[in-house]
């Protein structure tokens, strides 16, 4: 549904206009001109569950942009993360932002089961490079921070997921059918079997196509051995990686039932222990031998219902939440209007008001983080003080983070 804009007028019913009514390639300097003369209305953005955000349109003496969107710097706050006016500062120039989002994913419900069409190309540039490496495909760091903190992107160009972003649908596709049809608590195992399962039931494209053409769980089932196709390989690796040449480590990768040997380039190994994680690789067989042709993704997944966490610290964190008796806890997958846009780290949903869990774990040297991570926090802070819910954080920069989070976990549990 399209964010409206309220204006209110003197002694009049309330009018609602859409972005797409106000924005064309800039803000519709018509329609502005109308919001100023010659009566000016009171303007209220909808996009905030928290209620109407204030804003104003303004006017300059003269120029193309003449009449423009301002709003206090106060109110910024509280657009959504999905509203047009998000990354609009006080008093900015004209933005250039189109007046909708895109995630880069299409999502479509069939016969219950959710198909969904990812915007990458998996194996983009293979053709015009003569190495294996894959190197255009790699997304820049600005593009990770952006895609992967984010997940939301103004644009004229759709935008595109990084691979990380397809390995995280997946992820959700395959932990939805495996608590669906397995167990509401799946296995490791389990979730590997869903994820296989959303394979082979077509739910996934990407831009290559199919993604059950260039994919693969391990699995005895399954004939693999795909002389010079590049795929994507799933599965857990189960002990740390080897020495095989000093460019190239060897790592074992579980599927469903079987076992494979990948031989990863150094250059394409993150900066974490890859053993014991889930991890999609990107390969091609030569002789016989899978190569890595680009970064390896890791996933920390939880034995005990297959959550994705996405530090050790989070880990940590939901270890010790489990501990405790009594508590409800969701680990969101998605951005949602209930938290106000935002992804929460944790949510428990059988206190009163529901608590957030930030676990705030990167120094602010990241400034895209930190910007989002200010922006959230302002948010909850917010909410909290409408009585909306509470917000827990464990600031692990802080030596005496942890023990100030498990205190106030467990007080929260008295009151
Ligand atoms: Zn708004």
């Amino acid at each position: 549904m399209e964010t409206m804009v309220i204006a209110i007028y003197k002694s009049k019913a309330p009018v609602q206009i859409g972005y797409s009514i106000l924005y064309k390639d800039g803000w519709d300097q018509q329609v502005f001109k109308q919001l100023c003369e010659p009566e000016r209305p009171k303007l209220y953005c909808t996009c905030s569950p928290l209620g109407r955000v204030p804003m104003h349109v303004k006017r300059r003496p003269k120029g193309i942009g003449r009449y423009f969107i301002a709003i206090d710097p106060n109110a910024a706050i509280q657009h959504s993360l999905n509203c047009p006016l998000y990354h609009l500062k006080e008093d900015s120039d004209l933005p250039r932002l189109p007046p909708y989002y895109e995630t880069g994913v299409d999502r479509e419900t069939k016969n219950g089961n959710e198909f969904i069409h990812v915007n990458i190309r998996v194996f983009a540039s293979q053709t015009n490079t003569n190495e294996t490496d894959i190197k255009s495909n790699a997304p820049s760091i600005n593009q990770l921070r952006q895609i992967e903190s984010s997940e939301f992107r103004f644009g004229r160009t759709k935008l595109e997921v990084a691979f990380g972003g397809l390995f995280r649908e997946w992820y959700i596709l395959g932990l939805g059918f495996a608590q669906r049809t397995m167990s509401p608590k799946p296995s490791r195992e389990q979730l590997l079997r869903g994820m296989w399962k959303v394979l082979i039931n077509k739910q996934i494209t990407v831009e290559d196509g199919p993604f059950d053409k260039i994919a693969i769980v391990p699995f005895s089932k399954v004939k693999w051995r795909l002389e010079g196709q590049p795929r994507v390989i799933v599965g857990y690796v189960i002990s740390p990686p080897v020495e095989f040449d000093n460019s190239t480590v060897k790592v074992r990768v579980r599927g469903i039932d079987t076992e494979i040997d990948v031989l990863v380039r150094n250059r394409h190994l993150p900066n974490y222990r890859l053993d014991g994680r889930l991890c999609a690789l990107r390969v091609v067989c030569q002789n016989q031998e899978y190569w890595s042709i680009n970064h390896v993704q890791g996933l920390l997944i939880y034995p005990d219902g297959a959550v994705w966490l996405d530090s050790s610290y989070e880990w940590q964190a939901y270890e010790f939440l489990l501990k405790q008796r009594g508590l409800a806890i969701v680990k969101p997958l998605m951005p949602s209007p209930e938290w106000y846009d935002f992804k929460p780290d944790f949510v428990l949903t059988n206190t009163k008001p529901q608590t957030v869990i930030e676990v705030w774990g990167m120094p602010d040297v990241f400034l895209h983080y930190h910007e989002q991570k200010k922006r959230k926090k302002k948010v909850y802070q917010y909410a909290q003080s409408l009585g909306k819910l509470q917000l827990i954080e464990w600031n692990v920069q802080d030596p005496m983070g942890f023990e100030i989070f498990s205190k106030q976990i467990k007080d929260m549990k008295k009151s």
